[in-house]
């Protein structure tokens, strides 16, 4: 069974190397466009936070604006020096206090139309990504449809035979098997493993053979198989 596995995993994947690389750069992509937009956010809310403190400025500007013209008024009533130059201090902090807001809300200007400028290439990027994302996903989805009931056929039977095999073995096969690039068992070639071709002795071979016990190469770990010949079907379903 644990060959048959193997041989059905080989399938798959050959028929994940059909799709080549277009999952990996969809993945690419997408993971692209998730820091773009998370950058993003973070700028949009810079820009509220711009925005809001312009909003607090202009409110006092007007406030203080509104007082200076008071004080000018008042300037016309006065009947003494000292009230005129109370008055007139009045009026000079008004003034200051005007100014030092204009110029802040030059530099909150200034920043506004930082962000801004650094938010449109993000956009325009993010589009662009976009496109180009669907028209990889388009192409991968119709490499999918041809593949897809073999596929389908193959998980399923890979399936069945999972839940037959014994757990420690299935585990152990998994690991081997993402270790190698794909092959977590292999059956004796001429003596020796069929996987990294490590010799293994006489005495092994035959235990492999009568599938006694689990046997792994003592070179690179994977779950050594009798040859084809040897493969009694009986005994293999035990395994
Ligand atoms: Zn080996």
């Amino acid at each position: 069974m644990i060959a048959r596995l193997q041989s059905v995993d080989n399938e798959l994947q050959d028929l994940e190397l059909e799709k080549g690389d277009l999952p990996k750069q969809i993945e690419a992509i997408t993971t692209e466009i998730e820091r773009l937009e998370s950058r993003k956010t973070e700028l949009d809310n810079q820009l509220a936070e711009v925005e809001k403190m312009r909003r607090e400025n202009e409110g006092t500007l007007q406030l203080q604006k509104v007082k200076l013209e008071k004080y000018q008024g008042q300037l016309y009533s006065v009947t003494t020096n000292r009230e005129y130059d109370a008055i007139n201090q009045e009026i000079e902090g008004c003034r200051s206090q005007i100014e030092s807001i204009e110029s802040a809300q030059t530099n909150l200007n200034t920043e506004q139309e930082s962000i801004t400028g650094q938010i449109e290439p993000i956009n325009m990027k993010v589009q662009a990504l976009q496109g180009d994302l669907a028209e990889r996903e388009e192409e991968l989805k119709g490499k999918r449809a041809d593949t897809e009931s073999e596929e389908l056929e193959l998980e399923h039977e890979r399936e069945k035979l999972v839940v037959r095999i014994k757990k420690v073995i299935i585990a152990h096969y998994e690991r081997i098997r993402k270790a190698r690039g794909g092959t977590g068992a292999a059956r004796l070639y001429g003596g020796a493993c069929g996987a990294c071709f490590a010799v293994v002795p006489p005495q092994r071979q035959a235990e492999i053979r009568k599938l006694e016990d689990i046997i792994l190469c003592e070179s690179c770990g994977v779950l050594l198989l009798p040859e084809e010949e040897h493969m009694p079907e009986i005994t293999e379903d035990e395994l």
